[in-house]
């Protein structure tokens, strides 16, 4: 006997000799060796990302670009209810069965070769709950006999993974101030690391660590400078220093929500949380880099204390979110073997840095055009273009400018893929811009805190949407694909020279990973905005997607989103393989 069930079985034969007579996890199920080595176990997908570093890459090659063509449908299961909203999960696979959450804070467990629903837990959401950007989840995470995922109404609930029954049920934040949840758990040596949602409400952005077993707070680290954060109970240190880059009190609603989760990385053992915009938009409010907003930061994930920073965008005045995944590989730059992390910013920037200390290696444009700033200089420091930033309103409202790109991004939420074959980044872009506005704004707990106004232009003829493909070490774009809407979805790559994309017209697409030819579609019947995955299964290789329209964009996209107004809402889980 040979594949995935045969390594998982001498596994847990090795885990028991080391251990002697108690395994290291008393239910069975994924222990944290196995979530990190989730990038090389093609028989499973255990973390979002396909590993915690997220490269959302997959060696299996028996779908690959000289039989794509030939994948036919496995089976489609419906996620039901009348609540079809977007879909952006990511699928987690583990033991036959496939975890997916759903809009609404739902998470369901059907059975990975016949598509039957095993269960469906609906979390029961309170009826002033503020997500700013749709009712959606990005997926869950698995561990020991438990499936944990975040709810909307800012809590934590960890499931038994074979019943869907409560295990524990934390809260993160009060939804009552404008805190929400969607990201997917990371977790890392048996805690639950999260995030928080809620940047457009003046809430203060934060990173908790939890014991995944009990749901109890670990350590907690705003990301905003002036606060306090927590180890075991006991105050651990101000968040950078006190009115260093913020004026007065205004560090207390500074934003900064770490609303998209983190990667890890085993080699450096370094978090890296992304953090989101200074609050309120309005940036003559609040004058100063605004520490530590806009940023990447890598923490140490046995304290919550932060290690080093670097910020996208000091002084943001765009709504330029910089929360996207950071994500560790390694090559070498000018002849010198580097350990480095990528980022492709909301701002239109890719950013390389030297994921062991933070240190700026280079800022390469990936969207057709930046207003705000017009690249980086040698220290990290964006080149603004002072015309590019919306003026102060005075006491009605400003004058508008043109900013490109707009609010919703070079790239937003939807992650970028990795591939160690051909050692090229796969961007999921829009080419879009806005006019922009200030206007007066003062802080009111629980109220939308922007002090701004904007309305979302096409930039281009033919698309908004283009899946870029990105070399690192030369910040060339080596091949684009250009779609008419905006993409909204995460990509996968894999050994078998495919990059897979879904498009809010219904497509799961793959390209050929070195051209960019355009290989094989399938139209799943309403828009993708999930993150596909691929996974080995009866020596046959799976891929899986989630099908369901929505998101940020017919939410805020304004006349942008019109055009796509006829894409019809829906909520599947999909799933693909070579005919036998
Ligand atoms: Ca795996
Ligand atoms: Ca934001």
């Amino acid at each position: 006997m040979k594949g995935p069930i045969m390594r998982a079985l001498s596994g847990v034969a090795a885990i028991t000799l080391a251990m002697g007579a108690a395994p290291l996890v008393a239910q069975g199920g994924p222990t944290d060796a196995d979530l990190m080595n989730d990038a090389k176990s093609t028989g499973d997908v255990l973390t979002y990302g396909m590993g915690p570093q997220a490269h959302r890459f997959s060696s299996l090659n028996a779908i690959n670009s000289g039989n794509v063509a030939k994948m036919v449908p496995a089976f489609s299961a419906s996620l039901g209810g009348e609540k079809q909203r977007g879909q952006e999960a990511q699928p987690i696979v583990y033991d036959g069965t496939i975890y997916v959450t759903g809009s609404y804070s739902r998470l369901f467990a059907f059975d990975a070769r016949t598509g039957e629903e095993k269960w469906q837990y609906d979390a029961r959401l309170p009826d002033g709950i503020m997500p700013c950007c749709d009712v959606v989840n990005r997926g869950a995470a698995i561990y020991g006999d438990k499936i944990i995922f975040a709810t909307l109404d800012a809590r934590l609930v960890a499931l038994n993974r074979n019943t869907g029954k409560v295990i524990w049920n934390k809260q993160i934040a009060d939804y009552k101030e404008g805190y929400s949840a969607t990201a997917a758990p990371l977790i890392v040596n048996g805690m639950v690391i999260t995030g928080n949602s809620g940047g457009e409400f003046g809430v203060v952005g934060a990173v908790d660590a939890r014991d995944v077993n009990t749901g109890e707070l670990i350590w907690h680290r705003p990301v905003i400078e002036g606060h306090m954060g927590t180890l075991k109970g006991k105050d651990n240190g101000i968040t950078g220093k006190l009115n260093a880059t913020w004026q007065g009190d205004l560090w207390k609603s500074g934003g900064g929500a770490t609303w998209l989760g983190g990667t890890y990385d085993p080699d450096t053992n370094l978090l890296f949380f992304g953090t989101g915009n200074p609050a309120p938009w309005n940036s003559h409010l609040r004058p100063g880099d605004n520490l530590y907003t806009a940023s990447t930061l890598a923490i140490d994930p046995a304290t919550g204390v932060i290690k080093w920073h670097y910020q996208t965008t000091p002084h943001d005045g765009w709504d330029f979110d910089g929360v996207n995944e950071f994500i560790p590989f390694d090559a070498t730059i000018n002849g010198k073997p580097m350990k480095l992390g990528a980022k492709a910013d909301r701002n239109g920037y890719f950013f390389v840095l030297d994921r062991t200390n933070g240190k700026f290696i280079g800022a390469h444009k990936f969207v057709m055009q930046t207003t705000w700033a017009n690249g980086f200089n040698k220290n990290g420091k964006p080149n603004y273009i002072v015309e590019g930033r919306p003026p102060a309103p005075g006491d009605a409202k400003g004058k508008p400018v043109f900013a490109s790109p707009s609010f919703l991004g070079g790239k937003n939420w939807m992650p970028m893929a990795y591939s160690q074959d051909t050692g090229l980044f796969y961007i999921p872009s829009n080419d879009w811009g806005m006019d922009i506005w200030n206007e007066p704004i003062a802080y009111k707990k629980g109220a939308a805190y922007l002090g701004a106004g904007f309305t979302i232009k096409s930039i281009a003829d033919d698309h908004i949407g283009a899946l870029r493909a990105m070399d690192p070490k030369t910040g060339k774009i080596m091949w684009e694909y250009k779609n008419k809407a905006p993409l909204w979805g995460g990509v996968l790559t894999t050994g078998g020279n495919l990059v897979f994309t879904g498009t809010p017209e219904g497509f799961l697409k793959a390209f050929d990973a070195k051209t960019g030819q355009e290989l094989w579609k399938f139209q799943t019947g309403s828009g993708v905005v999930g993150s596909p995955v691929t996974w080995e299964q009866d020596g046959e290789q799976y891929v899986a997607v989630m099908s369901g329209w929505g998101g940020a964009v017919p939410l805020w996209g304004g006349e942008v989103a019109k055009s796509f107004k006829d894409i019809n809402q829906g909520g599947a889980l999909w799933v693909f393989k070579l005919p036998k």
